[in-house]
């Protein structure tokens, strides 16, 4: 498609949303209210002005899909105090680096001379374990349904080489329990939710179809360009409308019904479900993955012991960012104290962080 085709359509479907949108707020004399459930939509939806330019017509919250935004401090903390101890090589997700924990971020501890790496894939760490077999290497694994099975990739390959010096320290969060616990949360009020097609891709979207059945709650599986968000926008506005409770796909190029079934046969060849704790909400049970104890050989949790204090508190408000209750201007930190060079949550740290996408792009100057 032409830029000239692109923009008109585009054009076109900002038209329809706002005339839905407007339709809405007559039927219900309110603005309706959606969550974008993954932080790659948070950022793609502020990047290219969509946000904005939906503003007093569609209330587009950033929701819990950001996954260092949703690692709670402890965790955090005790991924920076695995870096004790000199014959460790602790691999990261870029992002996690400058993440800050109570007393320290992981950056701190690579210039405090600790072996601390960023590494794209968690095969990459397999591999850097392989160049060095007589230090344990730890790849720290946060994610979602996306990156499990990358995960278990890393595990399977490591097992099938025989590399005994590489472990994982698993902080994995799953989709379903966190929207049932958006859904049972009496202050988020929601009229629909916008699902991340990466998730999808994998989970399929039967899978989401508890949404509509338990919760009478429109969905829509959207991908990441700014026609594809839009048009996934005017079909939860019309669905809204009408209080017709689906679950739509969107994304019928990447998402089918049952998802990808070789990912989450691997998912559940290595890992089991775990209560997970989540930043600002609390342990949510049966909410991540971890090993299954069989493979306690591959766990770093069984592997390495780690020391952590007292959590230290700020006024970091990522929880009720997260939870949709405030948008992140509402945080007295926010663009102050706390920017992306000097981040205090990470939501201003990660770059599918809901306050970095607000620093980035709609921040009044
Ligand atoms: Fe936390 Fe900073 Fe966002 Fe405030 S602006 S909620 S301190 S990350």
């Amino acid at each position: 498609m032409d830029s000239r085709t692109h923009l008109s359509l585009s054009r076109t479907l900002l038209q329809e949303v706002r005339m839905l949108a407007s339709q809405f707020q007559q039927t219900f004399g309110r603005v309706p209210s959606f969550m974008e459930v993954c932080g790659s939509h948070t950022m793609a939806l502020a990047r290219t002005g969509i946000k904005k330019a939906l503003e007093g017509y569609v209330r587009l919250i950033s929701g819990p899909g950001c996954p260092v935004c949703v690692t709670d401090q402890v965790t955090i903390d005790a991924m920076i105090s695995l870096t004790d101890g000199s014959d460790r090589i602790i691999c990261t997700f870029g992002d996690m680096m400058r993440v800050p924990g109570s007393y320290g971020t992981l950056m701190q501890a690579k210039t405090e001379g600790k072996d601390v790496r960023v590494v794209y894939s968690p095969v990459d760490a397999v591999r850097i374990a392989e160049q060095h077999p007589n230090q344990e290497v730890i790849f720290l694994g946060i994610g979602f349904e996306t990156t499990i099975p990358i995960l278990a990739a890393a595990i399977k390959e490591a097992e099938e080489k025989k590399v005994h010096n590489f472990s994982m320290w698993m902080s994995t969060k799953l989709v379903e329990p966190i929207l049932r616990q958006l859904l049972h949360d009496e202050e988020v009020l929601l009229d629909g939710f916008l699902l991340p097609g990466h998730v999808s891709m994998v989970m399929g979207r039967k899978h989401f179809d508890f949404l509509a059945i338990e919760y009478r709650m429109p969905a829509v599986i959207s991908g990441f360009e700014s026609l594809h968000m839009l048009s996934a926008i005017r079909h939860l506005l019309m669905l809204a409308l009408k209080q017709h409770a689906i679950v739509l796909n969107d994304y019928k190029s990447v998402v089918t019904e049952q998802g990808n079934n070789q990912a989450k046969y691997w998912m559940n060849h290595y890992f089991t479900f775990c209560d997970e704790a989540w930043r600002g909400i609390g342990v949510i049970t049966q909410s991540g993955m971890d090993f299954k104890k069989e493979y306690d050989q591959f766990n770093a949790k069984i592997k390495f012991s780690v020391s952590t204090r007292e959590p230290r508190r700020t006024k970091c408000r990522c929880g009720e960012v997260i939870r949709g209750l405030i948008d992140p201007p509402q945080c007295a930190l926010f663009g102050k104290a706390c920017t992306p060079l000097k981040p205090i949550g990470p939501c201003m740290v990660s770059s599918e962080g809901s306050c970095a996408a607000y620093y980035q792009y709609m921040r009044e100057e």
